[in-house]
């Protein structure tokens, strides 16, 4: 008789079988040839009742088996995706893992470790540390300076304001009164949604480029005292995501030292140029600031999802976010003694989501990386030559960063959507329509965000070609 009475192929989730080796067999050629093909298919949404006709039932009393839903995933829903390294995807901010990022992503996942405490996941959080260097190297902020990774740049936003706020509230005269924040209207949306969250107001600079110092100072000298002692932080933006522009970081630094001023830079698209020598001197004046975004899943070539957070401070980010509890104690003692992630970001239990770059940058070495994030500044300044070069469009601006804005001559935002949704439902590319404002009006436009060094001349121009 069996030594498990229930032990039903259905729920023996745990039993090492024939049938479990043979789907892990199937699911590691899938990735085999997933990280291997060159020739990928750029798939686009069904509706939800349609992928529900074509899939069923999934989720059953008694499951369907591995091989069913593998299947149903194979045929159908993988389909109704549009894969983000396609090299012709060259929508919002696009992302191209390494294959050696990819790979170390199904280790990390394999391995199960609990990325909170140094206690229970040293080795892997030694691994995250040793890619963190680098990242902070990159910054030049001096020491103590580190970080953390954290599920993007949402939360790595989140994190560095509330550690800005926790620290203006160490004064007492700021402890019941709402706070309030400076960024430019060229911010990215999670940093309006993550003022939100934290229940903050946010002043918006009026600005159709980079965030100058000289425009910060004007707008603090409109402040009333009130709103002056509200204030407790500035959001500079390294690299918007719309047009790759990067405010004045050290006129605002300066200004935010004087001031006494938490001084944030959102470098979650635009931190990965910090590795390219022909534009780190557009960022000179980061090294200033208290605490950096910058999201390793946009340009640093790591797979969803991984952002970093950095603190000039890392004290006042602990202060901000240990977390205390009783069954929580442990992780205070000798025997936790390391790095705990989880006290400087808003997150407890978390993957050590910052293994996959470690494992890449490990074996391709820093040069590899700052050749790939070159490649898209030289496909972005190429863009913009086929660009001049072409008669039906012409450059909205100077490509900054691997941001190219431009504009179809005659066309209207419904030509732009149109034309968007004719390339995806052909399978061609994804390219979508933004809006930029020039002289106090908004125009829709075409952008390209290059960040896949395998996009070619040759798919520059034949996108160019579908656009008559
Ligand atoms: C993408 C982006 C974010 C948000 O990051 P997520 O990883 O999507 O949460 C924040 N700021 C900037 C400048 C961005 O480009």
């Amino acid at each position: 008789m069996s030594k498990h009475p229930t032990s039903e192929k259905t729920i023996s989730m745990h039993n090492i079988d024939m049938e479990l080796i043979e789907m892990t067999l199937d699911v590691m050629k899938y990735a085999i040839h997933r990280i291997t093909n060159t020739s990928l298919e750029l798939g686009s949404p069904k509706k939800e009742e349609e992928l529900r006709r074509l899939v069923g039932e999934t989720i059953t009393d008694r499951g369907i088996g591995g091989e069913n839903a593998f299947q149903l995933f194979k045929d159908v829903l993988i389909k109704a995706t549009v894969p983000i390294d396609h090299p012709r995807h060259l929508a919002f901010v696009p992302a191209a893992p390494t294959r050696a990022a990819i790979m170390f992503d199904l280790v990390t996942a394999a391995s199960s470790i609990h990325g909170a405490y140094w206690m229970e996941g040293a080795g892997g959080i030694f691994c995250e540390n040793e890619a963190m260097k680098w990242l902070v190297s990159l910054t030049g902020l001096p020491k103590p300076a580190f970080g953390v990774f954290t599920s993007g740049g949402t939360a790595a936003n989140l994190s560095a304001l509330v550690a800005a706020r926790e620290y203006w509230r160490k004064n007492p005269e700021h402890q019941n009164i709402k706070g309030l924040i400076i960024t430019s209207v060229g911010a990215h949306s999670s940093v309006k949604a993550m003022a939100k969250v934290i229940d903050v107001d946010l002043w918006l600079v009026e600005t159709e480029d980079a965030m100058s110092g000289e425009a910060l100072r004007s707008v603090l000298k409109t402040l009333d005292a009130q709103q002056r002692k509200r204030l407790f932080a500035v959001v500079g933006t390294g690299g918007t995501t719309n047009a790759g522009i990067i405010d004045d970081l050290s006129g605002i630094a300066e200004i935010c030292e004087t001031e006494k001023l938490w001084f944030h830079v959102d470098a979650a698209y635009g931190g990965g140029a910090l590795a390219a020598d022909s534009v780190r001197h557009l960022f000179n004046g980061i090294e200033r600031a208290d605490s950096i975004t910058i999201d390793p899943h946009k340009w640093l070539f790591s797979p969803y999802d991984c952002g970093a957070v950095i603190y000039k401070d890392p004290q006042l980010a602990k202060e901000a976010h240990s977390q205390e509890g009783s069954y929580l104690d442990i992780f205070k003692d000798e025997g936790a003694h390391g790095f705990n992630p989880s006290d400087y970001q808003i997150q407890l239990t978390r993957r050590v989501r910052g293994m996959p770059l470690w494992f890449s940058l490990a074996m391709h070495g820093t040069d590899k990386y700052k050749w790939a994030v070159e490649q898209g500044i030289l496909l972005a300044n190429l863009a913009g030559r086929l660009i001049e070069a072409n008669p039906v469009v012409e450059l909205v601006r100077e490509p900054s960063l691997s941001c190219v804005l431009f504009r179809r001559k005659g066309w209207t935002p419904d030509d732009y959507r149109d034309w968007t949704y004719k390339n995806q439902r052909e399978g061609f590319a994804l390219v979508t329509p933004t809006k930029w404002k020039q002289g106090g009006a908004y125009e829709t436009v075409a952008r390209f965000c290059f960040i896949n060094p395998d996009t070619t001349e040759e798919d520059i121009v034949a996108i160019l070609g579908t656009m008559g």
